[in-house]
């Protein structure tokens, strides 16, 4: 089986250096990150602001006006879904402008660029093609990694070791004590269990914990209510033709049938890598949120870690990522005067993880973004002084407002080093009402979507490439 399973992947290798990468003038850049850290915002934003690129000077092919032309073309892959790009735009562009609908499962989306290269020679040798391929996926699916390592049994003691201090797994548990892992199986109770497991996974998420795998049971995709997405650790495996054993064998195809093929189709061909998250949103949740996030960050990290697991090392074979940004997003819900700061912590939570993950190898780089801009600037009197503050359109009202979110900390050791517990709480203003709507995004034709730095996100990720 493994001398087979072997071929097979070379196989794949060699197909995959064929038809993306190695070859030709492609590149793939990946994008993801938690639910809700702002994938498809970004992506739609990225592609509408590269079609236009008024608003891209920090594009270095862009300044050089090297770009002759950039346009969408059908993307290589026949059967993965396409990015919907258009309607995605339309909902924040349109006439009721809106947020679109967030990333469910992998998508992807090429645009190409007719670009001249730079210098004397460059501009005698004509203009070549450069194609881009992004590919969304939900960062859920990246942590499933871990999945790999562990047998049924290793998987279930772990979880359930730490299931035992968590308040809210007592639903799941119950139901657990009062389920025999040796009794014949049975569909009906296994669909119960999983649901309940379902459940302990969504109040995870909702607190904010990084173990919130199998990815795929918050987010389906099209395997919703397929066997491999209807089990649960159990406390022991059970013998033959037992709930237990069925349990085991459906996290074994879960694993062999899910997660392997998401890292050899999808993973294993990125070049570039975005990862976004809501720092912002973190930080207002308070210190452990916070540190929580500083975990997913090392465990979505260290999946790009060369050697991190055998399988993966042999699948990639020596390719790897060669730039990853880490961008705290929605940076437009402060002024300008504390993107800095945004921008330091960022940094230290990428050093951290760096650190805890012992990566080393690509080129990494922490940025606060914001892929769409839907506040201005504004100052409001507060007592004798004036605050700097940001207007937008409220999403739920329609009116307009200006807020101050609150400070961010000018070291942020205050929030992630070891004395964070203290008593100051940061982004405690206004920040938890700052719900705006995507409003009056000014788009003249050729100007593309305001944004805060997201050309010089795409500068760090594929500016030398164009
Ligand atoms: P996904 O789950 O990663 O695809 O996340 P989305 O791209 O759907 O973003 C989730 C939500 O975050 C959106 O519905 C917006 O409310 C908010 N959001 C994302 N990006 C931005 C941004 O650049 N600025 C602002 N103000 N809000 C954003």
């Amino acid at each position: 089986g493994d001398v087979l399973r072997g071929v097979e992947e070379t196989a794949t290798q060699v197909g995959h250096a064929i038809a993306g990468g190695a070859f030709d003038n492609s590149l793939r850049l990946g994008v993801t990150g938690l639910s809700q850290a702002g994938k498809t915002v970004f992506i739609t934003s990225l592609v509408a602001n590269l079609l236009d690129r008024g608003r891209m000077g920090g594009l270095q092919a862009v300044s050089d006006g090297r770009i002759d032309a950039a346009y969408l073309q059908p993307q290589p892959d026949d059967t993965i879904p396409r990015f919907e790009y258009e309607r995605h735009l339309a909902a924040l562009t349109g006439p009721n402008p809106h947020w679109p609908d967030s990333t469910r499962q992998v998508a992807q989306l090429r645009l190409s660029f007719r670009v001249r290269s730079g210098g004397v020679l460059g501009g005698l040798r004509g203009a070549r093609v450069q194609h881009l391929d992004i590919i969304d996926y939900p960062g859920e699916w990246l942590l499933d990694l871990t999945l790999l390592d562990k047998s049924f049994t290793q998987w279930s003691t772990d979880l359930l070791t730490a299931m035992a201090r968590r308040g809210y797994a007592q639903a799941f548990l119950a139901a657990l004590a009062k389920t025999d892992p040796d009794a014949p199986h049975d569909e009906t109770r296994a669909q119960e269990l999983a649901a309940s497991f379902t459940d302990y996974l969504g109040a995870a998420r909702a607190a904010g914990l990084p173990d919130i795998s199998p990815g795929r049971f918050l987010l389906p995709g099209d395997l919703a209510g397929s066997p491999a997405l209807t089990f649960a650790p159990m406390a022991h495996k059970g013998q033959r033709g037992s709930l237990g054993r069925e349990m085991e064998r459906r996290f074994e195809a879960y694993k062999t049938r899910v997660v392997r093929p998401f890292f050899r189709d999808h993973f294993a061909r990125i070049d570039r890598q975005i990862v976004l998250a809501d720092v912002l949103g973190a930080v207002h949740a308070g210190p452990d949120a916070v540190a929580e996030l500083g975990r997913t960050m090392t465990e979505l990290l260290s999946a790009f870690r060369p050697g991190r697991n055998a399988w993966l090392t042999r699948l990639l074979g020596g390719k790897r990522v060669e730039r990853i940004l880490f961008a705290a997003t929605k940076a437009d819900h402060l002024h300008h005067g504390q993107h800095a700061k945004l921008t330091a912590l960022m940094a230290a939570l990428l050093r951290q993880a760096r650190d805890r993950a012992d990566f080393a190898g690509a080129q990494t780089e922490a940025m606060a973004i914001a892929a769409v801009r839907a506040t201005v600037e504004d100052q409001r009197p507060h007592g004798s002084e004036m605050l700097d503050c940001v207007r937008g359109t409220l999403a739920d009202t329609g009116k307009q407002a200006a807020f101050f979110a609150g400070d961010l900390p000018e070291d942020p050791m205050a929030l992630i080093g070891p004395a964070r517990d203290g008593a100051a709480k940061w982004l405690d203003a206004d920040f938890g009402v700052m719900q705006f709507a995507p409003v009056g995004l000014s788009r003249r034709p050729g100007d593309g979507l305001a944004h805060i730095r997201l050309d010089r996100a795409a500068q760090f990720l594929i500016g030398d490439m164009l």
